[in-house]
């Protein structure tokens, strides 16, 4: 049977009737960006967040630089990152003129690990950004007491992690101001590039919405050197509609990786996500590990299972990142996690059989 790493059929079909009406009338209307659709869905994000202020931007990484500078960190600033996260959250870092500093993950959860972030503080150090990885909330409790007793910004990146919680709080609803990404393959994705940023203060709101659109408050008149990072009427009016599925399609994650959890426990070497009790995941990916990685993704290629790596290459490792001077073996956690991690199916509309299919695959390797 062949099973794809990642399939919209399922969500696409629940939503077709109202997303082509939703089309026609962004077309008749003739308003294109920045209109009604884009604050009606700020406005339902902003519900949803648990925040009072929601802007809509282009993509993830132009949020996390909206969110960056709209705090003002610059040249020269300290910015403590993961060092197992998604490349964009250290290019947003490099984007504003600081330096992305990273802290090693947790070995259970995949996520920063509080205890190794206060020996990286320095002087210079303006702010976290903790990443919620894979769909996991971070420790956030920790996180915070940290950055409130040495006075660094919290950013969280919440790209991967859409309505996942911790002690019961909402992801995107505890830094200064947050970053998320509606790229289409995250839990909440557009059909097309999208992002927002959220946040409770009204100033870090004008000032992003500024930064998104030319550094203009008013029509023509420009505060500062802006950008152009806005989202556009089309994806919003998607997004609204694809915002009210969002829970049902979360529970349906959740369901698979329930499946997964029990049929794959004492499979082999593999390992199977560990939640922390105070956190929920939302299984925007459902990683295993195991030191057969490469080896297992052949042979589930041979058989029709598609998986990716998420990844491959630590970011310090990265030719773009050679410049800090970071040599294999200097963040050694990131590494061993990018040579043993491998993402396999997991997606609203995944079958029980497909899921069946994907264990017997992984069982038949051992
Ligand atoms: C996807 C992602 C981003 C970037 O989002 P884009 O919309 O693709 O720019 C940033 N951080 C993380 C952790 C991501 O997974």
């Amino acid at each position: 049977m062949q099973v794809p790493f990642l399939s919209f059929s399922y969500m696409n079909q629940q939503i077709k009737a109202e997303s082509l009406k939703a089309f026609e009338t962004f077309f008749d209307n003739q308003w294109y960006i920045l209109g009604k659709k884009v604050e009606e869905f700020e406005k339902e994000y902003a519900a949803f967040s648990d925040t009072k202020y929601c802007a809509g931007t282009s993509n993830g990484l132009d949020a996390l630089y909206i969110a960056l500078r709209s705090l003002g960190v610059g040249n020269g600033d300290e910015v403590l990152v993961p060092s197992n996260t998604y490349i964009a959250t250290h290019i947003a870092i490099s984007n504003v003129g600081a330096i992305p500093v990273a802290v090693e993950p947790d070995y259970r959860t995949y996520n920063i690990d509080p205890k190794k972030i206060e020996e990286k503080i320095t002087k210079k150090t303006k702010a976290i950004i903790p990443v919620h990885l894979y769909g996991q909330c971070c420790q956030m409790d920790e996180i915070m007491a940290i950055a409130q007793k040495h006075k660094l910004y919290v950013i969280e990146d919440n790209a991967q992690a859409h309505g996942a919680s911790y002690k019961g709080k909402i992801t995107g609803s505890f830094g200064n101001i947050n970053a998320t990404s509606f790229y289409p393959g995250k839990n909440l994705g557009a059909l097309g590039d999208a992002g927002a940023v959220t946040t409770n203060e009204s100033g870090l709101f004008e000032m992003a919405k500024m930064i998104r659109n030319y550094g203009s408050s008013k029509k023509y008149y420009n505060d500062i050197v802006g950008y152009n990072m806005r989202l556009d009427e089309c994806q919003a009016s998607f997004l609204s509609i694809k915002l009210k599925y969002l829970k049902e399609w979360t529970k349906l994650r959740l369901t698979i990786a329930k499946n997964y959890d029990e049929k794959l426990a004492g499979v082999g070497d593999v390992i199977t996500p560990y939640v922390n009790p105070d956190s929920t995941h939302v299984y925007h990916l459902y990683v295993i590990r195991t030191k057969k990685r490469d080896a297992l993704q052949e042979h589930l290629a041979k058989n029709g299972i598609g998986t990716l790596i998420h990844y491959p290459v630590p970011p310090h490792l990265q030719k773009a990142y050679a410049s800090l001077g970071l040599k294999k073996g200097a963040l050694p956690i990131a590494e061993e996690f990018a040579e043993t991690s491998l993402s396999i199916p997991m997606f609203p509309g995944l079958s029980d059989e497909e899921q069946d299919s994907v264990v017997k695959a992984i069982k038949s390797f051992y």
